[in-house]
């Protein structure tokens, strides 16, 4: 059986279309028991235009992330290593056929230089971004940025969690970049849509099936954190929230490890790219997908990118979003640069200070936490930990810990006065006493100067 049954798409699609309000109302209740959705399900949501239950769905969407993931809000930044790039995807400005593009990639001296400004503005979590090309970024390439990452220290601290984006390999090189002590391994399907893939896409990277048995690969090579994505505006966002459905329930069935996360990037302009979306996704269908993949893949994280604008991007961390990038550079070696060379252009250019005070101001607490991969909590456990309550546990105090850090050590006087703030609200919030002393002493700590306390 193939992980995406087209034919089975587009027949839920159509069935679904009429579905009643009774239908769809005890679907958003069957969401509400916090256990996911099937694909007919979901099909019913994606279908759903109804006011009233719309604003349903909305606020259950809000409600499963307050009780999942609580207020916080994981912040991350990205790495551009290389853009050298075989592929010519039509949406991206790395494409092969760019020849105004002065290609490059970071030497290792780059490489720390980087990493000490991303430590410095604050960041304990990066992603590693890479163009596809087996001369200029082999398997040991990859490997050695990884590992030099974690081997730089500033006075502020280190980036404790690497997590990759690189295209689809073998079980051989999984492998070795998951002995180089890697986190999350992202990759994009695009669009599940086999014909649009197809349509799209040239060189290794048009491999439709390599792609989509890449996470199997992953797995089979020991890392069990995988995060899925599409790049809504390639195809219909309706055939693509069930393509991730589909992908997502054959993770679960074929390793017994559903996503660790979705990201869901929507198509941005990019310098060299003239292909204008054929079925560009709007601010309103946009929110409706991060709300209908909330109830469907309740524990799974969900990623938002410096794409999307302030605005949109305060909605979607209220109704489903767990992580996002701030004070992003998309052009190889940008930090600290004025870079014209970027993969697209983002939507939100604002500081990492600018981002957390919003955020703050929104009720959230930042968190730079990177425990449980740390302490092995990852795929089957980390789904078992993240059930209500259990991962409260931990993430409360982690987060609250780590964004003390963040204000003792890059916080100006006036936000580390509203954050403290924001701190001492959330601490009441603790239910266990063994976790509310062991915060309360881990605070005074990290004011006293020790740094990377977790649980
Ligand atoms: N090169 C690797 C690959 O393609 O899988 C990974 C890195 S690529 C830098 C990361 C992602 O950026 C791609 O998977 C794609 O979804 C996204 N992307 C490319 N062009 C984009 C654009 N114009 N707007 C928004 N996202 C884009
Ligand atoms: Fe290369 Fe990735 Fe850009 Fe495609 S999306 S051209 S594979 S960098």
């Amino acid at each position: 059986m193939s992980i995406i049954d087209e034919a089975k798409i587009f027949k839920i699609l159509a069935e679904t279309k009429n579905a009643g309000p009774k239908t769809a109302e005890a679907v958003i209740k069957k969401a509400k028991e916090r256990k996911g959705l099937s694909m007919e399900e979901v099909g019913v949501l994606i279908n759903l235009s109804d006011p009233r239950l719309l604003k349903e769905m909305f606020n259950t969407a809000a409600k499963i992330k307050e009780e999942i993931y609580g207020e916080r809000l994981v912040f991350f930044a990205p790495l551009y290593v290389s853009d050298h790039c075989v592929n010519n995807c039509v949406y991206c400005n790395f494409h092969t056929e760019n020849k105004n593009l002065k290609r490059s990639k970071l030497t290792m001296e780059q490489v720390r230089e980087q990493i000490k400004i991303l430590i410095n503005m604050g960041h304990k979590r990066v992603l590693l971004e890479f163009g596809e090309d087996q001369k200029e970024n082999p398997i040991e390439y990859v490997v050695e940025v990884i590992n030099e990452i974690y081997k730089v220290r500033t006075e502020k601290g280190n980036i404790r969690r690497v997590n990759f984006n690189i295209a689809a390999t073998t079980v051989e090189n999984y492998r070795k970049i998951k002995a180089a002590n890697i986190g999350t391994s992202q990759l994009f399907q695009e669009t599940y849509h086999r014909a649009t893939y197809a349509k799209l896409h040239k060189g290794p990277k048009a491999d439709y099936d390599r792609q989509l048995t890449a996470h199997d690969r992953a797995l089979e090579a020991g890392i069990d954190d995988r995060g899925l994505g599409v790049l809504f505006g390639l195809y219909d966002w309706k055939f693509e929230v069930l393509g991730l459905i589909a992908h997502a329930e054959h993770m679960d069935k074929a390793g017994g490890v559903g996503p660790h996360t979705i990201s869901v990037p929507r198509l941005c302009e990019a310098p060299t790219v003239k292909y204008a979306p054929e079925y560009p996704v709007s601010d309103e269908d946009f929110l409706k997908i991060i709300a209908i993949l909330r109830l469907a893949v309740p524990y799974t994280g969900m990623i938002i990118s410096t794409r999307e604008s302030p605005e949109i991007r305060r909605k979607a961390f209220k109704i489903g979003i767990s992580q996002t990038s701030a004070a992003s550079v998309t052009a190889t070696g940008g930090y600290g640069k004025s870079a014209d060379a970027s993969q697209f252009k983002g939507h939100d250019s604002r500081s990492l200070e600018e981002v957390i005070k919003d955020a703050l101001k929104e009720g959230f607490l930042p968190s730079f936490c990177t425990a449980c991969y740390r302490l092995g909590r990852t795929g089957e456990d980390f789904m078992y930990l993240s059930k209500p309550g259990e991962i409260h546990k931990f993430c409360r105090t982690n987060g609250l810990l780590t964004f003390a850090e963040y204000l003792e050590d890059f916080a100006s006087p006036g936000l580390k006065k509203d954050g403290y703030k924001v701190i001492e609200h959330y601490i009441k919030k603790i239910e266990n006493p063994v976790m509310l002393e062991k915060t309360r002493a881990g605070l005074l700590e990290i004011k006293n100067g020790k740094r990377d306390i977790y649980y």
